[in-house]
């Protein structure tokens, strides 16, 4: 039976401990002089605008340079760096370039001819993944000869756990990205999130826990210093053994299971041959999930508000990108709109699942709900905001249509809102900013 060795490494010091984590396990091996190189690391969302919490939410430059540096010190020359961050705007060319520059990715370029790349303005090729599902993956990543993922260690709403294969999600294009978040309860988002690995040329996946996430993906979540890496040559291997860290059995995460399953691989770590500074000493529980009330009709912290009068479901995992991005935003304008007037038994359905309650007036959020349900029966009051992306200015409308006298401040400020999160920071210490530069 093949044993993958899986490097769990307590993350000290610059160089060293990424060096350790890439020896241990022989990541590199088979990697030759020549060899063109293509690196993810998991860049969420970015903006400009203000200061925002990156911790367990980006992977850190400080392991991105690590690793440059090792393959430069391996002779390699042709080094990409790839990613397809959640855009709210499609025409959007300037946002992954101030990440870039951000990040430090540019100097990057300057010390080892790195390049950076956002794929969403590069090409893309169908790939069959199997059992009759396509995808659109971006070439450079399918051409190159071997692949450096490094995704955050985080937990993620909709999947558990986010980490090397899931990782790969942000280079497919946005059609496909849509197509993951299927209504179909078989094939579904952890069925689709399971392939994305398939097409993945060689690979060394090291997964970065300096910072972990619960709560994830986003920078609402909780985050703690863990100052773990997870590395190995398989990802699997590694997702499952990161898993463990973050508190899930790998056989509890579906998208593992169904990963495993492809490979016709063992979940119980059988396979697995942890070497470095073992999982123990890091794993603790982490919270995949924000909490809602009983009946999953409103988030806790606006049921303890006392609202009444508005059903908001718990989003399911058909919502996908834009939506889901503009979630926490409505919720929040709603708890800033809330006087103590009860207001008149409203509903906001999203993804693509769910069914309109008869009586109600009906919030449609988005296109897919709009198709699905423009000529239902049971929806005396509709208010569809019939685009994808949604509209802001549309929501607005929709929720001050229904009483919810939301102000458009908050939709008119989007790329703001991030910054009122680096207060939970503030006298901390051990969130360092100095991680996610190059100096
Ligand atoms: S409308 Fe919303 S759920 Fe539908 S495809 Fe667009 S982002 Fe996804």
């Amino acid at each position: 039976m093949t044993r993958y060795q899986v490097a769990v490494v307590r993350y000290e010091k610059p160089m060293e401990s990424v060096r350790r984590a890439v020896n241990l396990c022989d990541g590199l091996a088979g990697l030759k002089v020549g060899d063109r190189v293509f690196i993810k690391p998991n860049i969420v969302f970015w903006t400009a605008s203000v200061p925002f919490p990156k911790w367990g939410v980006i992977t850190t430059s400080r392991v991105v340079a690590d690793m440059v540096t090792i393959l430069a010190e391996r002779g390699i020359t042709d080094i990409t760096i790839g990613e397809g961050m959640v855009l709210f705007d499609p025409k959007d060319t300037k946002t992954a370039l101030q990440a870039f520059e951000g990040l430090g990715y540019n100097e990057l370029g300057r010390r080892y001819g790195v390049k950076c790349i956002d794929v969403h303005q590069r090409p893309f090729e169908k790939v069959d993944l199997g059992d009759g599902v396509v995808l659109s993956f971006n070439k450079d990543f399918l051409e190159s000869d071997f692949v450096v993922d490094i995704p955050v260690m985080k937990t993620h709403a909709q999947t558990k756990v986010s980490l090397g294969i899931k990782n790969l999600k942000g280079l497919i294009n946005m059609s496909s990205r849509k197509k993951c978040h299927a209504a179909d309860l078989e094939r579904d988002l952890d069925f689709m999130v399971a392939k994305l690995a398939n097409p993945m040329p060689r690979s060394f996946t090291i997964i970065d826990g300096i910072y972990t996430a619960e709560r994830g993906p986003g920078f609402d979540g909780k985050m703690h210093r863990t100052n773990c890496l997870v590395a190995c040559r398989d990802v699997l291997a590694a997702d499952m053994v990161a898993a463990k860290v973050l508190g899930y059995e790998p056989a509890d995460v579906p998208h593992l299971v169904h990963a495993a399953r492809l490979r016709s691989r063992t979940m119980d770590l059988s396979d697995v041959e942890v070497v470095g500074d073992g999982i123990d000493q890091f794993a603790f529980p982490h919270q995949y999930t924000f909490p809602y009330n009983e009946d999953s009709t409103l988030p806790i912290q606006l049921e303890r508000m006392g609202i009444k009068g508005l059903s908001y479901p718990k989003y399911d995992n058909t919502i996908c990108t834009y939506c889901s991005s503009l979630t926490g935003l409505i919720l929040t304008s709603i708890a800033m709109a809330w006087k103590g007037e009860p207001w008149g038994n409203v509903e906001v359905l999203t993804g693509k699942r769910m069914v309109p309650t008869p009586g109600k007036k009906t919030i449609l959020l988005g296109k897919c709900l709009w198709d699905m349900h423009k000529n239902h029966p049971d929806i005396q009051n509709m208010i569809p905001i019939k685009t994808c992306p949604p509209s802001p200015k549309a929501i607005v409308r929709a929720l001050n249509d229904v009483g919810i006298e939301v102000s458009s401040h908050i939709f008119d400020h989007m790329d703001m809102a991030p910054g009122y999160f680096m207060r939970k920071y503030e006298n901390k210490p051990e969130f360092e900013e100095s991680l996610f530069k190059v100096e």
